[in-house]
């Protein structure tokens, strides 16, 4: 379909409507193919906001709000995240002995460690006892 207003348009606007246009799809706007019946005067979508947008006028002002920027940069990060590589062997292997290393220097021993258990287990008994007494007296 062949808007009114284009055929008016030289060689050369058309050309530089084309370019226009190709330039606007890098902001995920593109020219409708076929006009929706709830918004017949929109020759454009953006596809990031779902916004319909009357001419190209309105392309470049749309590029431009808030919202729409916001969007590109959320579809940015998006694709960015997506690209991401799996860690390879080497790099697991890597952080693996980082860790190790960390939990050696920083790490409680065994000895530590079972001491701790055995005061967390004399604390329960003691907050046990007193809420045993608490529901007792209260209820
Ligand atoms: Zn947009």
């Amino acid at each position: 379909m062949t808007v009114a207003s284009e055929v008016a348009l030289t060689t050369e606007q058309q050309l530089g409507l084309r370019q226009a246009e190709e330039r606007l799809i890098r902001d995920y706007i593109r020219r409708l193919v076929k006009r929706s019946p709830e918004y017949p005067n929109f020759q454009y979508l953006c596809t990031l906001c779902s916004a319909h947008i009357e001419n190209i006028q309105g392309a470049h002002k749309h590029i431009k709000e808030k919202r729409h920027k916001k969007n590109i940069m959320e579809k940015q990060e998006e694709d960015e995240l997506r690209e991401l590589q799996p860690p390879s062997p080497a790099q697991l292997q890597a952080v693996g002995a980082v860790v190790s290393d960390v939990a050696q220097q920083q790490g409680i021993s065994e000895e530590d460690f079972l001491l701790r258990q055995e005061v967390m287990k004399q604390m329960e008994a003691v907050i046990q006892a007193v809420f045993t007494l608490i529901f007792k007296n209260y209820l």
